[in-house]
């Protein structure tokens, strides 16, 4: 469990900025549900609540999704379960129980960039970019590279684009992480594949994007794909899998994904 010394709730952004740069041991709170499972000693915990971070807005081109939208109000958005094929909300619907999904966030899953993220690997397949409050706007798979820095993560914005879209994964249990995800997305012509649980942070692989675009929609364009897949992705050993399994693995999802994609 973390400690905080004290407690701030602002109203805006900025009072929240102030108060985060304030003292380097000063540290956003959000569903608190990760933060929980660690011993942080917080000087001043800096709950964004009230900031008025909790929306998912319809602007016409975009959908923007506020950091402090809980995976419940993402499962449960029409909005989202009518754009990008619905993966998004089927995404974040399995995870552990109603309650869990009640209380965590999208900003503490993107801001923290966990690799295990059912979250994160969906996003990388839409037109996605993140607003930091002092960073600005940063396309997310660039925003997935860069290294840890104090800000504050505002909202998503997704780019709506007609898709087809399939979110697949594999855990041991189902309260467990994923051992491995994988998403793939097809606009027109124009596929987008990323893998997540490696187990590190999910990442694109554009070699398998282009192959698979004008490629015909049969196994064996299938089984050339997932060649090419774990030959462009790195995967990793941990305690969930070694890398050899999660290579395996993967192809399994590409192939699952790939036919939903299809429609076959
Ligand atoms: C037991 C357990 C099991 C889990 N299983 C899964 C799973 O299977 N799949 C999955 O996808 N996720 C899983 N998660 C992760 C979970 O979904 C959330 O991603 C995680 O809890 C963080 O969200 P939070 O709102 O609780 O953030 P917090 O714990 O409040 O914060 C996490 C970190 O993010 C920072 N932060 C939060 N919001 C912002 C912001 N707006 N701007 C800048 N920094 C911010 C905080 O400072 C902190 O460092 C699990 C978590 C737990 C505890």
């Amino acid at each position: 469990m973390f400690t905080a010394k004290d407690y701030a709730l602002p109203q805006t952004l900025e009072e929240a900025w102030e108060t985060l740069i304030a003292r380097k041991t000063n540290h956003i709170v959000a569903g608190c549900a990760w933060l929980r499972m660690g011993s942080k000693r917080i000087n001043t915990a800096v709950d964004l609540s009230e900031a008025g971070l909790d929306f998912i807005n319809d602007t016409g081109d975009t959908i923007e999704i506020g950091a402090m939208t809980s995976y419940r109000t993402v499962e449960k958005s029409r909005l989202l379960q009518e754009n990008f094929g619905g993966m998004l909300s089927a995404a974040v619907a399995p995870i552990i129980g109603v309650q869990f999904r009640n209380t965590v966030t999208v900003g503490g899953s993107v801001f923290s960039r966990f690799g295990f993220s059912d979250f994160l690997t969906p996003l990388m397949v839409t037109d996605a970019t993140v607003k930091l409050y002092k960073g600005g706007l940063v396309p997310l798979a660039e925003f997935m590279e860069m290294p840890y820095k104090k800000d504050i993560l505002e909202k998503i914005i997704l780019r709506k684009e007609p898709m087809s879209a399939s979110y697949q994964n594999l855990r041991g249990a189902e309260a467990d992480f994923p051992i491995v995800n994988l998403a793939v997305s097809k606009t027109g012509d124009v596929y987008k594949v990323a893998v997540g649980a490696r187990p590190q942070r999910a990442v694109l692989a554009p070699e398998t994007a282009a192959f698979l675009a004008g490629a015909p929609m049969d196994e064996c364009t299938i089984e050339k794909a997932a060649d090419i897949l774990t030959g462009e992705v790195p995967f990793g050993t941990n305690m969930r899998a070694g890398a050899d399994y999660r290579q395996k693995m993967a192809k399994v999802l590409l192939k699952r994904a790939l036919k939903e994609v299809w429609g076959c």
